[in-house]
């Protein structure tokens, strides 16, 4: 028989099939081989097919979009949303609209375009990381913006039109639906016992020791109790945090060791599966931060949505996060990026 579980921040249900537990048979697999190398506008020499860049990694003597960089920020030449403009909030009818307002960025992570994350150097992810916290940084001083989600798409069903390695960033004008549930689940909590939920299960976790995929000294990796997906893992600052921006540049090198390692982890336990990573960061200018904890989420793009899960919210999952746990830990990494 399965468990129905719960999950502590937002109230949703999952069911766990524990019956079956380990068969990691009928997942999808996707080939990764890269196939658009000749005419891809991320790679090295190709730097004005984007629009003009925000912020790159580049020696002091190298013009901007001109060859020499590591990591590029650029506005993207298809954004959701476009920075321009006001918001006009308005109604039509009972429905809520605005203006598209927002910012919509790419991270071009490397010059490499058969280099993939999970194969990066730390100091080569430390770079990337410190791009997504000095984005952070800059867009928080826009009034108009509100909330600022960064998240990579890896592999072609997991929604990534582009093969070389790439993060994005978008800024909107209002907080998230699945961010304000979170929100307002660890506000509920907080004023309930006092204490951040996000905190508590990382000490729950410590606890019962079966789902912890790995740690350093400042983040630890974990797959939640009640996941939605088949080996969904989290990356959680151990020490309590709203922001980003709170995070040393010491600690930030240390995010980029553990992301890389469940990255690798992944990748060799699942065959190099596609998958979505965002971060979960409290909304800009935020001040319930006693409550909210930032992590990442990690999820491997291994099954379908499907009806069930479209009409409750619910979500069956067919490896328990323990047996995924022990998968991940078990593949043998080196300490050296
Ligand atoms: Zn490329
Ligand atoms: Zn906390
Ligand atoms: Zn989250």
């Amino acid at each position: 028989m399965g468990e129905l579980r719960r999950d502590p921040v937002v109230g949703r249900w999952v069911i766990v099939d524990t019956d079956h537990a380990g068969e990691n048979n009928g997942f999808e697999k996707e080939d990764h081989t890269p196939k658009q190398e000749a005419k891809c506008q991320f790679c090295y020499g190709r730097e004005n097919q984007t629009p003009p860049e925000i912020e790159a990694v580049r020696p002091k003597d190298s013009k901007p979009n001109s060859p020499g960089w590591s990591v590029r920020v650029v506005p993207n030449k298809f954004p959701a949303l476009r920075i321009e403009g006001e918001l006009n909030k308005r109604g039509v009818g009972i429905f809520d609209m605005s203006n598209g307002v927002g910012a919509h960025e790419i991270v071009i992570e490397t010059p490499d375009h058969r280099k993939v994350m999970a194969d990066f150097t730390h100091e080569e992810l430390f770079e990337v990381i410190k791009k997504f916290k000095s984005r952070c940084v800059s867009l928080s001083h826009d009034k108009r913006l509100k909330y600022v989600l960064i998240f990579k798409n890896f592999g072609e069903s997991a929604g990534a039109s582009m093969e070389h390695g790439h993060s994005q960033i978008i800024a909107l004008p209002m907080v998230p639906k699945y961010v304000l549930e979170e929100l307002e689940g660890a506000e509920h909590y907080f004023e309930y016992r006092g204490r951040c939920v996000f905190c508590d299960m990382i000490n729950q976790e410590y606890q019962d020791q079966e789902r912890i995929v790995t740690e350093n000294k400042d983040f630890i990796s974990f797959c939640p109790f009640a996941p939605r997906f088949s080996f969904e893992s989290w990356i959680i600052p151990k020490e309590h945090s709203a922001h980003l921006e709170d995070i040393s540049d010491d600690k930030l090198y240390n995010l980029a060791v553990i992301l890389k390692e469940m990255l690798y982890r992944l990748k060799v336990t699942l065959s190099d599966p596609s998958y979505n990573f965002f971060l979960h960061l409290a909304p800009l200018h935020y001040e319930h931060n006693e409550s909210y904890h930032w992590h990442i989420e990690i999820i491997p793009k291994l099954t379908q949505i499907a009806g069930f899960e479209w009409g409750t919210g619910f979500y069956i999952v067919s490896t328990p996060p323990d047996v995924a746990a022990k998968h991940l830990r078990e593949v043998h990494v080196t300490k050296h990026g």
